[in-house]
């Protein structure tokens, strides 16, 4: 606290000592001085345990709102479970546009601690890194929003819509206390023309940013279950109706079956962005699968399903049998067994549609193809546009921090985005740039460790900076 009371001093008086009318904005942060300051935050949310389950992401929701509140930044907590609060902060603007939202979810996912070089909830800086559950899922974003609305209220940026700052709970896998609860009863809160959150990423090849991708929506999940029935018997008399044959087949068949490639706007967008900036032995499996040749669209397919298998995925609802069962002992031939898919829905596949397609691939009448559940875990809803303020804002940042491309794309997962794009708000998932190499080795999200890059972090808060002043600063008022 005394850090944050000295770094902010040392701000205003450099800011106060900047003349006005010098070329270089005086409204453009010293990004130099608030390196530490970012660092402090970053560690300190991190340390806070907020493993889920159980969450506990109040400590977390109660450290922000700290913050804010010496800011005189409006904020409070919003909880529908007293533990698992969610933290939201206003800043007003004049209204002429409607909301911006900042999001960034405050639990991480569990850990093994045996198998951490640093201790989980250490945040220790080590080479350049800073290590700990949620480095790069998602506390990177929720201190760069932090820090964005921090430095949005310390220079007074005159703005033109509000910029509201939603730290949520659960988005591991318990939405229902965090998204949920703000897009239910709490939506007012929250509402917003657009939203930024996680979701894509900043790639870096041997050191050097080659490209941002920004994720425009979302697959969804549904799980589908297979229940092979035959009759039960004594295994030394072999019978034609054993579930587990009749399952293993239709698992068989569902397996070799590739559905339908079917692009929309983003993916067609990403395909021909990545040809752009790949070499042309891969660009040629990007375009290929743009083709309108059927053949050349297959061979594409093909490649992309052995050499890289989420590009393959973003082409259609892709299903992946994960969990099987049936029988109990050697001697006894069950009379059930089921399979349990993994389904990713395009956002605009009819589930009742593809289901009766898998029914005709099982071909199987002893084989009953089901839902799992009643309904979709996450709500569908509105497709962000390419041809956005939003997106364009984030393309201009994205080229005046890292000089490269951005590249729209289609998550293969599913995040808190859904949620807030069923209530009609256009959302936009992006993150600081980490090392290709570094998921592979076992630093990326939801890995045995986690790290970030100190620098990375700190040219993610200036991306951040660059995208929400530009798409919240008062027309008239001066760029940075
Ligand atoms: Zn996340």
């Amino acid at each position: 606290m005394r850090l944050t009371t000295l770094t902010t001093a040392t701000l205003l008086a450099t800011l106060a000592a900047a003349p006005l009318a010098s070329a270089q904005s005086p409204r453009q942060p010293h990004w130099a001085e608030l390196e530490r300051e970012t660092l402090e935050h970053f560690q300190a949310i991190l340390r806070l345990d907020t493993r889920n389950p159980p969450g506990r992401e109040t400590r977390a929701a109660e450290y922000i709102k700290g913050v804010f509140d010496r800011e005189g930044i409006p904020a409070e907590l919003v909880a529908l479970d007293s533990t698992r609060a969610n933290v939201v902060a206003r800043l007003k603007g004049n209204g002429r546009k409607r909301p911006l939202l900042i999001m960034g979810h405050t639990d991480v996912v569990t850990v093994d601690t045996t198998k951490w070089t640093h201790p989980p909830f250490s945040a220790t800086r080590d080479g350049g890194y800073v290590y700990g559950r949620g480095a790069v899922d998602d506390k990177d974003n929720v201190a760069a929003g932090l820090m964005t609305m921090l430095l949005l209220k310390r220079l007074n940026v005159p703005l033109d819509r509000d910029v509201i700052f939603l730290a949520e709970s659960g988005e591991e896998g318990t939405t229902r206390v965090g998204i949920g609860h703000m897009t239910g009863p709490q939506f007012d809160k929250i509402d917003a023309e657009y939203c930024l959150a996680e979701g894509g990423g900043t790639t870096r090849v041997g050191g050097a940013v080659k490209y941002a991708t920004v994720q425009m929506m979302e697959k969804r999940g549904r799980g589908i279950e297979l229940v092979a029935r035959g009759i039960a018997g004594h295994g030394s008399v072999p019978l034609a109706s054993n579930a587990i044959v009749h399952l293993a087949g239709a698992v068989a068949r569902i397996g070799a079956w590739r559905p339908e490639i079917r692009l929309n706007a983003t993916t067609r967008a990403y395909f021909e962005r990545l040809a752009a900036i790949s070499p042309p032995d891969v660009a040629r499996h990007y375009r290929g699968v743009l083709s309108s040749d059927p053949a050349v669209r297959r061979a594409a397919d093909d490649w992309l399903y052995q050499n890289e298998p989420r590009h393959s995925s973003m082409l259609r609802t892709s299903v992946s049998p994960n969990v099987i069962a049936g029988g109990y002992r050697s001697n006894v031939i069950p009379s059930e067994a089921t399979a349990t898919l993994d389904v990713r829905m395009l956002p605009d596949e009819n589930p009742e549609r593809f289901l009766a397609e898998m029914k005709k691939v099982v071909n199987d009448t002893t084989v009953e193809v089901r839902f799992q559940g009643a309904s979709f875990g996450r709500p569908t809803g509105v497709d962000s546009k390419i041809d956005s303020e939003a997106f364009r804002a984030i393309e201009a940042g994205v080229r005046r921090v890292y000089d490269v491309p951005t590249i729209p794309t289609m998550g293969t997962g599913a995040t808190d985005m859904s949620f807030t794009r069923a209530k009609g708000i256009q959302c936009f998932g992006f993150g600081p740039a980490i090392d290709m190499e570094d998921g592979p080795r076992g630093y990326g999200a939801h890995s045995d460790q986690e790290r970030i890059l100190e620098s990375e972090l700190h040219r993610f808060v200036r991306l951040n900076w660059e995208i929400v002043t530009s798409l919240a600063r008062a027309s008239g008022a001066p760029v940075p």
